[in-house]
């Protein structure tokens, strides 16, 4: 396991974050709307422990889209760096970009969600994880 608090930020440095307990839960999503949001085929986030996340600089630089339905999508409104997600209903069920941490974060992704919307330029891996044609169910 990772030294703790674990750290991240944005592009630009103006964000900072730490989480202070370890990651629950993790996975790629090859959904239309994290391929829209990141440019690539698949996302991978990692689900924190409920009031975990301290943003430790930058907190107004951070925006969020939120689509009518779905978690919100946070990040930095200056260099547009992917932050975490965060659930419209209860705000403390966020999903951590594992991009935005500075080092090894300690989890793995351990599934593929909403594989049925898979890039079609870029195979999804042959890795041994299961895979979810829609969001994941267990
Ligand atoms: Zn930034
Ligand atoms: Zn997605």
């Amino acid at each position: 396991m990772p030294d703790l608090p674990l750290t991240g930020g944005c592009l630009c440095g103006g964000v900072r974050f730490e989480v202070t307990e370890p990651l629950l839960s993790a996975g790629y999503c090859h959904c239309t709307r994290c391929q829209r949001r990141t440019g690539t085929g698949a996302a991978a986030s990692a689900r924190v422990a409920p009031g975990s996340l301290r943003i430790v600089q930058g907190e107004e630089l951070v925006r969020a889209y939120q689509p009518t339905d779905g978690f919100a999508k946070e990040f930095c409104g200056f260099c547009g760096s992917a932050l975490w997600s965060r659930h419209p209903d209860d705000p403390e069920v966020i999903g951590v970009r594992l991009g935005a941490f500075d080092s090894d974060p300690g989890i793995r992704p351990a599934y593929h969600q909403y594989v049925a919307y898979a890039a079609a330029w870029e195979p999804i891996p042959d890795d041994g994880l299961p895979r979810f044609p829609e969001g994941r169910t267990a």
